[in-house]
């Protein structure tokens, strides 16, 4: 008998607390303030600062469980295993326990807690490469803890070695990481479902072998060297344990079926996915009903973040998803225009992931408010697909370029376009249109190379620099404007940094003036920047600011800007990192504002 996901999340919690870690709680989809990347796509990206050497509030043993976005492979989405949203459990050594406990507990947390068979697990670690020696320290521990239930765990047959799939860093590979860089060889454990290897795959199956056999479920990232200026690699004094696994991935394993759309998160959801279609999760019905099914749980995970679809950023990536969403709903049922078919998905999402610690807490209201927006992005894709067909009937031919530029600027799916040729008596050469999106996809990959290397916290000088800005600047919001500024968000790229803010009426030209002189007097102080870490409620006695829409643990880090925190100019809860003194930020200009909603203001400043 398969366990539940409310069971699954309760042994871990227990699991791990039982070993001295404090939970915390994940952060927002779209992460704050991090310029590198769109969405949150793993449970490291909150601790990746302090993975570098911030100290965390909660102590050096963590875990959260932690939902994500991933997509740069949207279109992967459809096979047994691949989806863009997903949770990840994870758990942190910040210079605490390290190999022996790692995996000693991760074994027994699959064989006992998620009730795995040992037999069924294979591991990988590191092989060595670029001088750095094979990580043997895990490869022992491993066959003594496999040992010890009575399994001879050999090299080659249960742990296999990888090089640079079992290395991680920021950077890559060892020999691509700059002077001063950590990194360090990783672990990972694999589910064998006991398909036959499919020799289109290769001659002979191991756990990376892509034919299904084999799932990955978790890895632990062993961070234990530091590259030097000389390109050699020394041992990091303070070595750190960053571990992920793959939440519906792991209910799959004790599920024993490689389908995550067959784990009890998606049951609900696929029965209306059924409804909505009137087909059964068969055959050839499984590719789209799976598209469909994560699409609709991403959006609405998206949407409930505040999210809506638009032509760029997060908003594009939402609005993809709906649009992907409702032509795979035609494919099924064969409906151009898609209507209400959504909202019982939509609810079957709520219902999944409501209860308690989990993120729809009022799921009737939640409906309310992410209905309507996906509704409305649904009519307007239904004009575009409309708007399409006109122009198709217009055309006497379409060849692959123009059946391309339907498909660019009205989303307009291409089998449509071949239907109505087909009608036409005419056929659309498949080949030439599969190279025209080839050469697109090219060209937006290229373009967003970099925005998706994913948890990679961006620590660049700048960024620093902007984001203590921010702090700065919201104090002297309120020392200008009054108690009633609220923070609705920020934004950091390289070149500006952007603040949302909630106030009564529309800041005067003189005050905007005043808030850039206090800022440009703080700098010019050069007031230190420290912090304290507090419980929660004395954290708030002492007036330090908090963002009303992130959660906060139980204990929190303030931090301040001033020479004491009875004295300082700015207190505010906030993880870091930070510049040390405000001297380092230079000179500062409020150079543009605007109004962006019913008394919400956003101020740009560079
Ligand atoms: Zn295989
Ligand atoms: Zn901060």
């Amino acid at each position: 008998m398969a366990i539940t996901h409310f069971e699954l999340r309760k042994r871990y919690k227990k699991f791990m607390i039982e070993r001295g870690h404090v939970e915390v709680p994940p952060i927002p989809l779209v992460p704050k303030d991090d310029p590198t990347t769109l969405f949150t796509g793993s449970g490291m990206q909150q601790f990746m600062p302090n993975l570098l050497g911030e100290i965390h509030q909660s102590g050096t043993r963590l875990f959260d469980i932690q939902p994500c976005i991933r997509a740069q492979d949207i279109e992967e989405v459809g096979d047994n295993r691949h989806t863009t949203s997903f949770e990840m459990i994870g758990n942190w050594s910040l210079g605490d326990y390290f190999k022996k406990e790692q995996i000693a507990w991760l074994f027994e947390f699959l064989t006992q807690q998620l009730e795995l068979d040992p037999h069924k697990l294979f591991v990988s670690v590191f092989k060595g490469i670029d001088g750095i020696p094979a990580d043997e320290e895990s490869i022992a521990i491993w066959q003594s803890v496999f040992q010890k239930i009575g399994i001879d765990a050999k090299l080659g047959e249960r742990i296999f070695t990888y090089d640079t799939k079992n290395w991680w860093s920021r950077a890559g590979s060892p020999s691509e990481m700059p002077s001063g860089e950590p990194g360090g060889p990783d672990s990972e454990v694999f589910y064998d479902f006991g398909t036959p290897h499919d020799l289109a795959f290769g001659p002979e199956c191991h756990p990376n072998c892509d034919c299904g056999r084999f799932m990955e479920i978790g890895n632990s990232v062993f961070m234990e060297y530091l590259k030097q200026p000389d390109g050699s690699f020394t041992p990091l004094p303070k070595k750190n344990i960053d571990f992920g696994g793959g939440f519906e991935r792991l209910l799959a394993a004790n599920n024993d079926n490689s389908d995550v759309f067959l784990t009890d998160l998606y049951k609900e959801i696929m029965q209306a996915v059924e409804l909505a279609s009137g087909k059964q999760y068969a055959s050839e019905n499984k590719m789209p009903m799976r598209v469909i099914a994560d699409h609709i749980k991403a959006s609405t995970f998206l949407i409930k973040q505040g999210v809506v679809p638009s032509n760029k950023e997060q908003g594009y990536v939402l609005r993809r998803l709906l649009r992907r969403a409702a032509i795979k709903m035609r494919e099924l049922n064969g409906h151009l225009t898609p209507s209400d078919e959504f909202e019982e998905i939509v609810s079957a999402v709520l219902r999944t992931y409501s209860g308690e610690g989990l993120y729809f807490d009022t799921w009737g209201e939640d409906r309310e408010l992410i209905f309507p927006v996906i509704q409305e992005e649904m009519c307007r894709f239904g004009k575009s697909l409309d708007k399409g067909l006109k122009e198709i009937e217009k055309m006497e031919e379409v060849n692959a370029k123009q059946a391309f530029d339907l498909y660019q600027s009205y989303g307009f799916p291409v089998e449509i376009t071949e239907e109505l040729l087909q009608q036409k008596g005419k056929k659309l050469d498949r080949d030439a249109f599969r190279a025209e999106f080839e050469k697109h996809r090219a060209l937006s990959r290229t373009a967003s190379a970099g925005m998706f290397k994913g948890g990679l916290a961006d620590q660049s000088e700048q960024t620093l620099k902007y984001h203590t800005a921010t702090h700065l600047l919201h104090q002297a919001l309120f020392d200008v404007l009054g108690n009633d500024v609220r923070q609705e968000g920020s934004n950091i790229s390289a070149e500006r940094l952007r603040f949302d803010f909630y106030h009564v009426s529309k800041p005067t030209e003189d005050q905007i003036k005043q808030i850039e002189l206090i800022l440009n007097k703080k700098i010019a102080e050069e007031l230190p920047v420290s912090f304290v870490i507090l419980p929660k409620d004395e954290a708030t006695k002492l007036g330090a600011k908090s963002f009303f829409k992130e959660k906060y643990p139980d204990q929190v880090k303030v931090y301040y800007i001033g020479n004491t925190l009875e004295t300082a100019y700015s207190k505010e809860f906030c993880g870091g990192p930070h510049v040390k003194n405000t001297k380092e930020i230079g000179s500062f200009s409020l150079y543009k504002m605007e109004k962006i909603g019913a008394n919400m203001f956003r101020i740009y400043a560079r």
